[in-house]
C-alpha cells in the first residue's frame, strides 16, 4: 500500500522542446510548486518524461489536482498506484485497485491497457495486459473483461524502477510554463474578450501585467471592483501581478470638447494604447494585449486597427483576431472568466459613446484632430496618476 497518494503529470508541448527540454520541464516543476505552495507535505519531481507528485494523504487531493490542472503547460493528470516494476507486484496492486472501484464505483467490467516504457523488461506490452487481466479475474470474480466498453479502461504503465497503474486522465489546460515566453501588457476591460486574450497569451508562457482604464465617476467604483475580480480568476492561473488602473476622464473630456464626435473612440483607443505603452516600457512589457477582434465593433475594423496600431512602437498582440463571438464566449466559459464579465457594468468605453462612430477612419484626420490636443502632456499626466493593485488568485 502506498505511503502517500501518487499523481502523475504528462507535459504537453513541453515533451517536444528538444534541447531545450529540461529548461522547460525545469519551469514547469517550479510552477507545480509555486501552485502547490499553501500544501504541507507535497514532493513534486521529474523522472523520465513525467513529473510525479506525492502528497500526503491527509491533504485534499482533489484540491491539488485542480490546482495542478492550471499549471500552463500541463497536460494531463491521472492519479495512481506505484508498485515494483514485477508482475507479481503489479498484479497485487492492481487486484487491490480494482476492488476498491468495486466498492466506490460499482464497475463491473474492466479492460487492461499496458505500456512498455521499459524496453528491457522482458515482456510485451500485450502481454503484460493479458498477465495482469488474468490476475484481476481471479483477485476480483465479479469482475468481466469488456474489450469494447469497459466501466474501467486500466492503464498500466511499467517503468524500469516502478510501475503505475491508474485509469483517470484529469484534462490540463496545455500550453508552455509560465515565464518561458516574455513579458507582455494586457489592456483589461471587464468584457468578455479581453480575459480571455490575457489567458491565451500566458498559456503560451508570457508572464503578464495589467492596466485598466475607468472614467470614475462616470463609471462606478463597483465597476472597478469587477475588474479586479476578474483579473483576480486570471491570476488564479497564473500566480498575482500587478495591474495598473487609470483614470481617462480627463483625457476623454478633452477629446469630446476638441475633436470631432465620430472621432471619439478611435482616439480614445490611441491614447489608452500609448499610456499602456508608456507603463509596459517601464514595466519591461515586450508588447501590448488586448481582446480586439477583427470587425467585432467599429473601433474594430481592419481600417480602425491599423490607425490604433500607429500611435505605438510595441507591438499589439490579438490573440482572439480571428475567433467567432461564440468561440469566445465558449473559452470564457471554460475558464470561468464568462460570469463575471457579464455582470452588468459600465465601461469607460461607453461613456461618450458616438451615436455613429467612424468605422474607416483616416490617419491623417485623427493626427489631425489629435493636433488640437496635447498629447503628450495629457498621456504624462496620466500615467503620474496610475494607481497600482496587486492581483492576487482567489
Ligand atoms: P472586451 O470584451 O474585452 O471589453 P469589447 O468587445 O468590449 O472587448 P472594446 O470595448 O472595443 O471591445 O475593447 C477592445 C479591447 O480594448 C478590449 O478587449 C481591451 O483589451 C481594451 N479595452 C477596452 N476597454 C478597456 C478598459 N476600460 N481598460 C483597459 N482596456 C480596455
Ligand atoms: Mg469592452
Amino acid at each position: 500500500m502506498n505511503e502517500q497518494n501518487i499523481l502523475i503529470v504528462r507535459c504537453g508541448e513541453v515533451a517536444l522542446k528538444g534541447l531545450n527540454k529540461p529548461y522547460f520541464e525545469r519551469m514547469l516543476v517550479d510552477r507545480i510548486k509555486r501552485n502547490l505552495r499553501e500544501f504541507d507535505g507535497v514532493d513534486v519531481k521529474r523522472h523520465e518524461g513525467l513529473i510525479y507528485v506525492r502528497a500526503d494523504k491527509n491533504l485534499d487531493m482533489e484540491k491539488i489536482t485542480r490546482q495542478i490542472s492550471k499549471v500552463f503547460g500541463v497536460a494531463s493528470i491521472s492519479p495512481a498506484v506505484e508498485a515494483e516494476s514485477n508482475l507479481d507486484a503489479i498484479g497485487e496492486a492492481a487486484v487491490e485497485y480494482m476492488m476498491n472501484l468495486i466498492e466506490t464505483k460499482g464497475i463491473k467490467t474492466f479492460k487492461v491497457q499496458a505500456k512498455r516504457a521499459d524496453k528491457n523488461f522482458p515482456i510485451k506490452s500485450p502481454e503484460i495486459g493479458r498477465i495482469i487481466g488474468a490476475k484481476i479475474l481471479i483477485g476480483c470474480k465479479v469482475l468481466k473483461v469488456d474489450v469494447h466498453e469497459p466501466d474501467c479502461l486500466l492503464y498500466v504503465d511499467v517503468r524500469h524502477d516502478k510501475s503505475y497503474i491508474y485509469m483517470d486522465k484529469i484534462q490540463g489546460f496545455g500550453g508552455l510554463p509560465l515565464g518561458t515566453n516574455g513579458k507582455g501588457m494586457i489592456l483589461l476591460s471587464g468584457g468578455i474578450d479581453s480575459p480571455v486574450a490575457a489567458f491565451m497569451m500566458a498559456k503560451r508562457g508570457m508572464v503578464l501585467e495589467a492596466v485598466h482604464f475607468h472614467s470614475y465617476p462616470y463609471t462606478s467604483e463597483r465597476a472597478r471592483e469587477k475588474v479586479e475580480e476578474l483579473a483576480g480568476i486570471i491570476a488564479s492561473y497564473t500566480g498575482r501581478f500587478k495591474m495598473h488602473v487609470i483614470n481617462l476622464l480627463p483625457i476623454q473630456e478633452q477629446i469630446v470638447q476638441n475633436c470631432p464626435e465620430e472621432e471619439t473612440t478611435i482616439l480614445v483607443r490611441r491614447f489608452m494604447m500609448r499610456i499602456a505603452e508608456e507603463i509596459a516600457k517601464e514595466t519591461d512589457c515586450m508588447m501590448l494585449i488586448t481582446g480586439e477582434n477583427l470587425g467585432q465593433v467599429a473601433s474594430q475594423t481592419a481600417e480602425a486597427l491599423v490607425v490604433t496600431d500607429s500611435c505605438v512602437s510595441k507591438p499589439i498582440m490579438r490573440p482572439l483576431i480571428g475567433m467567432d463571438k461564440i468561440d469566445i464566449m465558449d473559452k470564457a466559459k471554460e475558464i470561468g472568466t464568462y460570469e463575471k464579465s457579464i455582470e452588468p457594468y459600465e465601461d469607460c468605453c461607453t461613456v461618450f459613446l458616438p451615436k455613429h462612430p467612424t468605422t474607416k477612419p483616416k490617419l491623417e484626420k485623427i493626427i489631425q484632430s489629435e493636433s488640437k490636443l496635447d498629447v503628450e502632456g495629457l498621456v504624462r499626466a496620466a500615467v503620474e496618476k496610475d494607481e497600482v493593485v496587486i492581483i492576487r488568485g482567489e
